[in-house]
């Protein structure tokens, strides 16, 4: 299988590869070295149209093939990916700016692991009876819904588009598919393998394009039954108003402003490894990245000084070097954005602790976007750095001095992702994990995943919850079939 990246790249339509009915494309634009290395589809509704016509025509025999049929194609598809993991890690990486090793060992890994998990899962998924004694018995069905929509961001491109595809499928629904046109060449190659892995014609469709183009496009038509979206919230907040009267189900990842709290009674030697990797993984560009960090008052200065002398030494480099432990920022728009986010900070009153400056590489990178990890102190709970979400390499450092005043200050937050504990004292962590208002809480570790959790946000950060069960109900309808005995 050829998986180079073209000059085009190319939607996926009933199984075909095809360029889109406007002939319009936007750039791809490696960010680590301002070039343009390929252009993407922006389709319209036109292609969203005929993608509809083909995922309804397939869903008349994918609804009802079996588990077992379901299971071995998926698994398929994970084969194909974990064989082709160094041109899947070296596209993502040329796409997104994210260091390759990182690429390497977790976003393709991840991608295969979410088509193997829900292949597996929907052979064990099963819906429940309520028994009524003698008289009569309820049981519920979980039926495939028919067209779903799927539309995924830029920060973890074929990790998340896959986390949302996987459970799709497995479910017995056809898909239309958008991943984020700032990243969309791993969605472009994922095309190709399930073609090669045999997945029907029609069953999986990748429409590529913008937000207003073709994702308002697929969110508005009126056959796409259910709409999975991860992204920002003010886009899910436009989604939402879309598909609310519409009665579609949607579920809606969005942003975060997740908090970090830190008793002086931690375990430091892994509370700063992982808060390390919790502010700057990913150049922060992960949603669940603790962005504001609130330190016990006697541990302050001591964890102050241990963090910048870390972060001194993190690399900011070509995201191919082995070295670099940081890569590029994602986009010029990005990148412009964090940058200013960072000239707010300073002037709502801000110090900056170290960072706040763009870096100039040489050579191959000389035009790239890169940014240093940033830490910044100072600054009160209510002003716009702590409040509106940056998602880049920026971290704000408050310090508390009682349990009730670190709930107050993570609390304080319009989002509710996640949120991170660290204590050894285990009582006072699952008190502090009950009250802070966020859907995810991990205590002495942080992004330690197990895919059948729930995982989602409260607040202005999502409604529903993805992974497990969860992902596989929300794309089925339930329906309760209910049965009298007679006499
Ligand atoms: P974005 O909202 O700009 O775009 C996300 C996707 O939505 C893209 O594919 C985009 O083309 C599409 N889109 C944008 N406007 C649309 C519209 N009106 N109709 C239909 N589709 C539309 O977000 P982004 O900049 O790509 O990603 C960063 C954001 O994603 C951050 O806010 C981050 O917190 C969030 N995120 C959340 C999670 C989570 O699980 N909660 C995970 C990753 C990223």
């Amino acid at each position: 299988m050829n998986l180079d990246i073209p000059y085009h790249l190319e939607n996926y339509i009933d199984g075909n590869l095809i360029a889109p009915l406007s002939s319009n494309f936007i750039d791809c634009i490696n960010p680590a070295t301002g070039e343009v290395f390929s252009q993407v589809p922006n389709s319209n509704e036109k292609d969203i149209e005929i993608a509809v016509n083909a995922a309804k025509k397939a869903f008349t025999t994918w609804s009802k093939t079996s588990n077992e049929e379901r299971f071995k194609i998926l698994n398929r598809i994970a084969d194909l990916i974990d064989e082709n993991i160094e041109a899947l890690a070296s596209a993502e990486t040329t796409d997104n700016g994210k260091p390759l090793w990182l690429s390497k060992s977790v976003d393709i890994p991840r991608a295969s692991s979410n088509f193997r998990f829900f292949a597996t899962g929907i052979m064990h998924f099963a819906s429940e009876s309520h028994s009524m004694t003698d008289k009569a018995i309820n049981y519920t069905l979980r039926q495939p819904i028919g067209v779903v929509g799927c539309i995924s961001p830029w920060n973890l491109p074929l990790y998340l588009f896959t986390w949302k595809i996987a459970p799709a499928l497995a479910a017995g629904n056809c898909v239309i598919a958008k991943p984020s046109e700032v990243t969309p060449v791993t969605a472009f190659l994922l095309s190709k393998i399930c073609k090669e892995a045999g997945l029907p014609n029609g069953v999986l469709n990748i429409v590529h394009g913008d937000g207003p183009s073709c994702g308002e496009a697929m969110v508005k038509h009126k056959d796409v039954k259910a709409i999975s979206f991860t992204g920002s919230t003010k886009a899910g907040e436009r989604i939402a108003s879309i598909a609310a009267p519409m009665f579609k189900k949607m579920s809606l990842e969005l942003g975060g402003k997740n908090a970090v709290i830190i008793f002086n009674d931690c375990n430091w030697e892994k509370m700063l490894k992982e808060t390390v990797r919790s502010s700057f993984g990913n150049m922060g560009q992960i949603c669940l990245c603790g962005s504001r960090i609130l330190i016990e008052k006697s541990a302050y200065e001591n964890f102050k000084k241990y963090f910048i002398d870390i972060i001194k030494k993190l690399k900011v480099g070509d995201p191919l070097d082995e070295e670099s432990k940081q890569g590029a920022i994602v986009s010029q728009t990005q990148f412009e954005k964090v940058m200013s986010c960072i000239e707010t900070a300073k002037q709502e009153g801000g110090t900056i602790l170290i960072g706040g400056n763009a870096v100039k590489l040489t050579g191959r990178c000389e035009n790239g976007y890169f940014i240093e990890p940033t830490i910044i102190e100072g600054l009160n709970a209510n002003c716009k750095t702590n409040m509106e979400e940056i998602f880049g390499p920026v971290v704000t450092l408050q310090p508390f001095e009682t349990e009730e005043e670190a709930l107050q200050l993570a609390n304080t937050s319009n989002y509710g992702l996640s949120a991170t504990i660290w204590t050894q004292d285990i009582s006072k962590a699952n008190r502090m994990a009950a009250k802070v208002e966020s859907g995810i809480v991990w205590i002495n570790c942080w992004l330690l995943r197990d895919l059948r959790t729930p995982f989602g946000g409260i607040k202005n950060s999502g409604v529903g919850r993805e992974g497990g069960w969860d992902a596989l109900k929300f794309f089925t309808e339930t329906k309760n079939i209910c049965l009298e005995f007679g006499v």
